[in-house]
């Protein structure tokens, strides 16, 4: 494993990252490791096939997701899975920068982005940012069972549906609207736990496996979750038409 810190990669939540260099070379800062991990496309399916970035590292945005398009610089819903390395320590820095060396740990294993992306010219990234991007279809579609929940999940927990039923918590429908988000909170929560008890599945899994759970991600859409015990609240953090991201 290479330690050395060379040329890194793109950002998470914020914008193409950018040093706080006028120079054209890499300054080993770190910066763009810190602003989050990358994006995976089809040419980095064998680093995940091969172990050589485990899957328990990673989460999925799934389709329909709000996120912060790094080309675009605003929140977009995504159209299909991305597939990004998760961050530590509840920060956006990826997982496999180690921040005492201020190098990236699987540096002759890093994704295609992190090859990428020189933060002084972003034309090789926006060049493939948006194009062949990796889904859990990719990997998972032929195993049996797993897949089907996965597409009954994604189905069942569709995040255009969510913003309709939120869109409703404001009017005559708020009563049905509150009812059906609730229950859609409720199976999320659940078949992750099933999987894990029934399945033998890491729990490490599950944010590639379902995306990152419900409880955390509407807080995107102006909706805070509480659970206290077997029961589920919802709280509107702001009001649904105040909401610019529904
Ligand atoms: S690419 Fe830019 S932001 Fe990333 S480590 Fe090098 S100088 Fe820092
Ligand atoms: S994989 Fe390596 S180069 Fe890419 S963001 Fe993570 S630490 Fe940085």
């Amino acid at each position: 494993m290479d330690t050395d810190k060379k040329p890194p990669q793109r950002t998470e939540n914020a914008s193409m990252p950018k040093s706080d260099t006028t120079s054209n070379t890499c300054l080993r800062c770190g910066t763009c490791c810190e602003k989050g991990g990358p994006c995976f496309h089809l040419e980095d399916r064998m680093l995940i096939e091969k172990g050589k970035i485990p899957s328990k590292y990673l989460y999925t945005l799934r389709r329909g997701e709000q996120a912060y398009d790094n080309v675009k610089g605003c929140l977009v819903p995504v159209a299909s899975d991305i597939i990004k390395i998760k961050g530590q320590k509840n920060k956006w820095t990826c997982v496999f920068f180690d921040e005492k060396k201020k190098a990236c740990s699987i540096y002759n294993d890093r994704p295609v982005e992190c090859r990428a992306l020189k933060c002084w010219d972003t034309d090789a990234l926006e060049q493939i940012y948006g194009r062949n991007r990796l889904t859990r279809k990719d990997f998972i579609s032929q195993v049996k069972g797993l897949w089907d929940l996965i597409e009954d999940h994604q189905a069942r927990c569709d995040y255009e549906k969510i913003k309709n039923l939120i869109k409703d918590l404001d009017g005559r429908k708020k009563d049905g609207a509150q009812r059906k988000l609730l229950e859609i909170i409720r199976y999320d929560t659940e078949v992750r736990k099933l999987v894990v008890a029934q399945g033998g599945l890491d729990p490490a899994m599950l944010d590639f496996l379902f995306g990152r759970p419900l409880t955390k991600t509407l807080q995107n859409y102006g909706i805070k979750v509480r659970q206290e015990g077997k029961k589920t609240f919802i709280h509107l953090l702001l009001h649904p038409r105040q909401n610019g991201r529904i």
